[in-house]
């Protein structure tokens, strides 16, 4: 059973792109510089060595059946999150094993890592500490909306199970969540979590 990359792949690492030339010769030493160049990842080795903390969170699998000329297929589906303090980044993977698919989403979260922009936004507690939120942030993906509110030191994170779950890895400690939608569909949440979460990068505040 070796499908599974090894959790860090950039041992006998070749990078492909220049970037990753960069990233292994250590003349880029963080994701930062990568993004506000407006570059994309497009190796998962180079998240490897710039976030060597990162870790992986299975949100969940499932079977999916569809029907094909030759009759019907099922191929299982894994939605994987990994993160470290401050980054974020979410996959999905679609193959006949588990194992497969779990691989094919960590590759696809590795490309899709981002910063977490942190703060402490609740007027509860103003202590100026990255352990919520520096403001309220929504996001969508299909029917699904969620709201995300800074809390005060202590309250942890208040939400359901695949909320927790992001922003515990990304290192907020203390957050109000709500979920609209048709909340039973993981990959929606999931998406629209990793929006808010994005977009928050952008937004621009009166204290910036
Ligand atoms: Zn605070």
């Amino acid at each position: 059973m070796s499908e599974r990359p090894r959790q860090t792949s950039e041992a006998g690492w070749s990078p492909r792109t220049k970037i990753g030339k960069l990233v292994q010769e250590g003349k880029i030493t963080s994701l930062e510089e990568i993004l506000k160049q407006g570059k994309r990842i497009l190796e998962p080795e180079i998240i490897d060595v710039l976030l060597p903390k990162l870790q992986e969170r299975v949100l969940g699998i499932s079977l999916v059946q569809k029907q094909t000329d030759a009759g019907e297929r099922s191929r299982f589906k894994a939605v994987v999150a990994i993160g470290e303090e401050g980054y974020i980044g979410l996959g999905l993977g679609k193959a006949n094993q588990v194992r497969t698919a779990i691989s094919k989403a960590v590759v696809q979260a590795k490309l899709s890592v981002i910063p977490v922009r942190r703060g402490c936004g609740s007027w509860e507690c103003r202590c100026n500490l990255p352990h919520s939120l520096p403001f309220k942030i929504e996001g969508k993906c299909g029917s699904v909306s969620v709201e995300m509110h800074p809390g005060p030191r202590g309250l942890g994170l208040v939400g359901g199970e695949v909320v927790k779950t992001i922003l515990g890895v990304t290192g907020i400690r203390d957050c109000w969540t709500r979920t609209f939608g048709s909340t039973n569909t993981l990959t929606s949440i999931a998406c629209a979590i990793y929006n808010a979460l994005r977009d928050s990068n952008t937004m621009t505040t009166a204290t910036d």
